[in-house]
């Protein structure tokens, strides 16, 4: 069988209990080894083969997997934070149920959530927002017209941006184009939960400025929005004048 496997933002021991179990039973792991800890390889069976994803094609991953399954291998696929954001896991399952090889997934802490426990900060405030928009600029991968940034931005919701740190003057340009005004707060998050992890607090309109000035070209999510900023309502969860089910409000 093949699992996909989430292997969190960085941090070695922020993958989940399931993930670990998996990667200490596995017979063949492909791990993503740009991003993923090597650490996370070090409790494998001494038997294990290891594969870097990194060099290799679709066809020669789903080969590798294809192998594994005839000799009736525990195949590991570890991928960086969340399998389901940017991981390109769809087209391996697709492939997959071609070859009518079984396989499951193991959710993993994605880097966005890494990022927001690096900034100590709430995504979703009370009157300020309560919606995130995970989004990437267009590079080389295309976007689809409806989601350009410009487009997004209309909504001035907290917004993530994956994948484009290296097209940042063409982000804080769309980010304003579509409303967020220049000095709307924003944070570079480089490498969340790893040791090396970084935190740049900017404005949208310095965005680009201060990632050239401190070297940040990649491993680094855009975070923009109110959320980063001091003002937001308390939560009506916790309001003493607020019932609900499990809570009588105060007089
Ligand atoms: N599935 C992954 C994202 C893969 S796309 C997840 O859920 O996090 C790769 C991009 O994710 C990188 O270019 C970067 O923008 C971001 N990223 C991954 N790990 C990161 C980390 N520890 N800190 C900041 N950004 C990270």
């Amino acid at each position: 069988m093949v699992h996909f496997v989430g292997a969190g933002p960085g941090a070695a021991d922020l993958i989940t209990l399931r993930g670990k179990k998996l990667l200490e039973q596995a017979d063949i792991i492909i791990y993503a080894g740009s991003l993923v800890n090597p650490e996370l390889l070090n409790d494998r069976k001494a038997t294990c083969r290891v594969y870097n994803s990194a060099s290799m094609t679709l066809e020669q991953v789903i080969a590798v997997m294809a192998d594994g399954f005839q000799n009736s291998c525990e195949v590991v696929r570890l991928h960086t934070g969340d399998p389901s954001l940017y991981g390109a896991i769809r087209e391996q399952m697709d492939c997959l149920e071609e070859r009518k090889i079984p396989y499951d997934v193991t959710p993993g802490v994605s880097s966005f959530s890494g990022a927001a426990a690096a900034l100590q900060a709430e995504y979703t405030l009370p009157n300020v927002s309560q919606t995130v928009i995970i989004t990437r600029a267009e590079g080389r991968t295309p976007v689809p017209e409806k989601e350009k940034l410009s487009k997004l931005a209309q909504h001035g919701a907290t917004m993530v941006l994956f994948l484009s740190t290296g097209l940042l003057e063409k982000v804080e340009q769309e980010l304003m184009e579509g409303g967020y005004s220049p000095d709307t707060p924003a944070a570079i998050v480089y490498k969340a939960t790893w040791p090396d992890e970084k935190v740049f607090y900017c404005t949208v309109s310095t965005l680009a400025s201060t990632a050239q000035k401190n070297g940040i070209h990649q491993t680094a999510l855009i975070t923009v929005g109110g959320f980063l900023g001091d003002c937001y309502d308390r939560s009506k969860l916790y309001d003493p004048g607020f019932s609900h089910g499990c809570r009588e409000a105060q007089a």
